[in-house]
């Protein structure tokens, strides 16, 4: 089977290598040039442990792996044509643009020579794999060609893992040979006995909105307990722990913090927001998370900022810029939100991330980058943990202490707890506890 996959982000590209490792002839498109010169060089463009491994041994020895900047080129005689291109919010709509997806859509139908299988694995609202499916229509004759969902849902940083050992593989068909041609090509997982879920492509558009919005409904969930705890002296990690057992609930996505962020969570809450406003399905729970998820980085940053006392000027060192540990995704980061209304009220923000502090930059040129946690905390006024990578789990806060002018901390993912901190002075504020 010869495989097409259009966008090489942090899905295509998995996408790509992990399909190379199965065996199958891969070929992976993009329009940015500059990502592709990296790709090419055996370089992954982003941070993602595990990739570069890959790219190596399949660009190089296997040659299972190419890259293209031309879509015309590359998907005359791919059997299963993937797009894997970005679905943001809209500006102003708060929806899924699909623009992308409906050029790539486009572009398939004027060059498609041989019966192929074109695949939604970017996330896209229920109905937009049948609108792909008109585009091409448009050209192409309906024999030539079918359309199937199948979401995926790595997460990043661990995303080669996800990709080859996932909970389940979802896929949309709309008839037999689809789903056949499917199967087969997930074969290696399904030798490994994973899942795989055979519905119908509304469901399955359904089934990766509804699993995002269900855990951002988690996250929220116990982020608002933790305000309670706050209020009344408890310990959501005990409440956590306590909820978190009972097998119907699971112990998983309950871990007070920030609030959620990232490239997925806050639009596909959006979006599932809209989908269901246009079908006549008021998703009010959804709306109410949207909405305390939004609130709650300016409640995190007054809390700072009274805590510590904050005046015009100070300086704050934060660790942590990615959205999550083992990326360098800042994309609807909190921490950069957080350090964003920060800086607006005239603080200073010094900052360490492992791996994202180049897209922090971009994203924000006014955050001063450290060249390790230890810098960051020099002459800083109060020290906001952001993000949990491993490396600042087990910080030497004796040495952190020499250079801090304020011994204030805020732990916002509670990889510390206020014993740590007792004999060193420290005033310490976890997240609901
Ligand atoms: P991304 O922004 O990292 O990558 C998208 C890529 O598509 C870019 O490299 C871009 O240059 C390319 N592209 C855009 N238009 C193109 C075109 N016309 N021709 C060729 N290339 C084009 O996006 P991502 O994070 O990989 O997400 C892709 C989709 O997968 C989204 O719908 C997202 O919601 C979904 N998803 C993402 C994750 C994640 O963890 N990032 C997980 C599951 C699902």
């Amino acid at each position: 089977m010869k495989l097409a996959i259009i966008g090489t982000g942090y899905v295509g590209l998995i996408t790509g290598v992990c399909f190379a490792e199965f065996g199958y002839q891969t070929i992976c498109i993009d329009k940015d040039e500059n990502r592709l010169n990296y790709l090419n060089k055996s370089k992954c463009p982003f941070y993602e442990p595990g990739v570069e491994n890959l790219l190596e041994k399949h660009l190089n020895k296997t040659k299972l792996l190419s890259f293209s900047n031309s879509i015309s080129e590359s998907v005359k005689d791919a059997d299963i044509i993937f797009i894997t291109v970005g679905t943001p919010t809209k500006r102003l709509e708060e929806e899924a643009d699909l623009t992308y997806v409906f050029e790539v859509a486009e572009e398939i139908s004027k060059n498609l020579n041989q019966y192929s299988l074109i695949v939604t694995k970017s996330t896209v609202p229920v109905g937009t794999t049948k609108e792909i499916k008109k585009i091409i229509n448009k050209k192409i004759n309906i024999e030539k060609f079918d359309v199937v969902s199948n979401p995926e849902f790595l997460r990043e940083g661990s995303a080669i893992n996800d990709f080859m050992r996932p909970d389940r593989v979802v896929i949309g068909c709309e008839n037999i040979k689809s789903e056949n041609i499917m199967k087969q090509l997930y074969r290696p997982l399904y030798l490994i006995e994973t899942p795989i879920i055979s519905t119908t492509i509304e469901s399955s558009e359904i089934i990766k909105y509804a699993a995002n919005s269900f855990l951002a409904t988690k996250i929220s969930f116990i982020n608002q307990i933790a305000d309670l705890c706050e209020n009344v002296g408890a310990n959501v990690q005990d409440v956590a722990k306590g909820i978190g057992i009972d097998k119907r609930i699971g112990n998983k996505f309950l871990h007070a913090g920030p609030g959620y962020g990232g490239s997925c969570f806050p639009k596909d809450v959006k979006a599932f927001i809209k989908t269901g406003e246009k079908s006549n399905v008021n998703f009010s729970i959804l709306s109410a998370v949207d909405k305390f998820n939004n609130n709650r980085i300016i409640k995190i940053s007054n809390k700072i900022i009274s805590k510590a006392n904050l005046k015009k000027g100070d300086l704050v060192s934060l660790l942590g810029l990615s959205f999550k540990p083992n990326t360098d995704d800042v994309r609807a980061s909190t921490s950069i939100m957080i350090a964003k209304l920060l800086i607006n009220e005239g603080i200073k923000i010094k900052s360490y991330d492992p791996a994202a502090m180049k897209n922090a930059k971009l994203e924000n040129p006014e955050i001063i980058l450290s060249s390790n946690a230890y810098e960051a905390c020099v002459d800083s006024k109060a020290l906001i943990i952001g993000t949990e990578w491993n490396e600042f789990r087990a910080l030497d806060f004796i040495k952190i202490k020499k250079s801090l002018a304020n011994l204030v901390i805020f732990d916002l993912r509670n990889i510390y707890n206020e014993n740590n901190f007792q004999d060193l002075g420290f005033k310490y504020f976890g997240t609901g506890k």
